[in-house]
């Protein structure tokens, strides 16, 4: 059974509501996280409440609540939900509004928080490695939309998403307008190629992950040399092995990218990479 928070308290799901009048719902206007956790503990929420705070000062949008009180309704919210491993979606919306765009018109912004599961692949596409199509749709450039910023926004990689849906993929790429890899519809992408894991850097449309730093962190302690270096569509049409990382995908094998096999999946480099992955969890998020 789900859990809901909302501006304060644990509400049950049918006063888990907000007004059809909210900027978040009329025009995108809000913020968000996704956040995993496992054996009851959040994991790198630290990380996660900041790239929280640093989205919404971005767009100006005052959150209601400090670090601690969020941290508090976190842990109130696991404490509510009947099993120890889940998924959290933290979503702060500009708050109620008269219709027109002007923000400051908004009273105080809404601050909810689900906890449920979510599982972004299915345990056969995990095992047997995922297939990507590398979509038409782009990444909204940097001056257009910071990709730093993880806001409400997702119609272009929903319509991304759509693609692969039509392809009978699992999953798409996104370009930016250079035509280089940005990232997946919501994961980051690394490719092997000659035993250098490679990932693009956020300046080409990548979302800092929290999953890709980490994975970034482990690969370097693990000897594994870790470039994060601008991907043509040839680099993942060549590569020897390819994955995508996420908060929701954790770490997914990829099998094929626009019909192409990759050399290797699930591949060494991702193997090593996915246990010490799940190590680190285990380590943190034990009691
Ligand atoms: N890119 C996008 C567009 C995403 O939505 C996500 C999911 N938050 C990611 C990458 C992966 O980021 P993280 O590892 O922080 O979940």
């Amino acid at each position: 059974m789900p859990s809901f928070w909302l501006n304060g308290d644990i509400v049950a799901e049918q006063n888990a509501k907000l007004s059809v009048y909210d900027h978040g719902l009329l025009y995108g206007d809000g913020v968000f996280e996704g956040i995993r956790f496992y054996n009851s503990n959040a994991f790198r929420l630290d990380e996660h409440l900041a790239r929280l705070y640093d989205s919404a000062a971005a767009i100006c949008l005052n959150i209601p609540y400090s670090t601690d009180a969020l941290v508090e309704a976190v842990c109130a919210i696991i404490a509510d939900y009947t099993e120890a491993d889940g998924y959290l979606r933290l979503v702060v919306t500009r708050g109620e509004g008269p219709l027109g765009l002007d923000p400051t018109l908004c009273s105080r912004a809404n601050v909810f928080i689900i906890a449920d599961k979510l599982a972004m692949v299915k345990d056969v596409v995990l095992q047997q490695g995922a297939s990507l199509v590398i979509a038409s749709t782009r990444r909204l450039p940097c001056d257009g939309l910071d990709p730093r910023i993880k806001t409400l926004n997702y119609l272009n990689h929903i319509m991304a998403r759509m693609e692969a849906t039509h392809a009978n993929a699992d999953e798409a790429v996104l370009l930016n307008l250079q035509g280089n890899v940005a990232e997946g519809t919501a994961d980051n992408l690394f490719i092997v190629k000659n035993d250098a894991l490679l990932t693009p850097p956020v300046s080409d449309g990548a979302l800092a992950g929290i999953t890709r730093a980490l994975i970034i962190a482990q690969a370097n302690t693990l000897g594994i040399s870790c470039v994060e270096k601008t991907l043509a569509p040839f680099d993942l049409y060549t590569a020897d092995e390819c994955f995508l990382t996420g908060t929701a995908a954790e770490l997914i094998p990829v099998r094929a990218i626009d019909q192409r096999p990759v050399a290797y999946c699930p591949g060494p480099v991702y193997a090593q990479l996915r246990g010490a992955f799940l190590e680190q969890v285990q380590e943190e998020t034990k009691c």
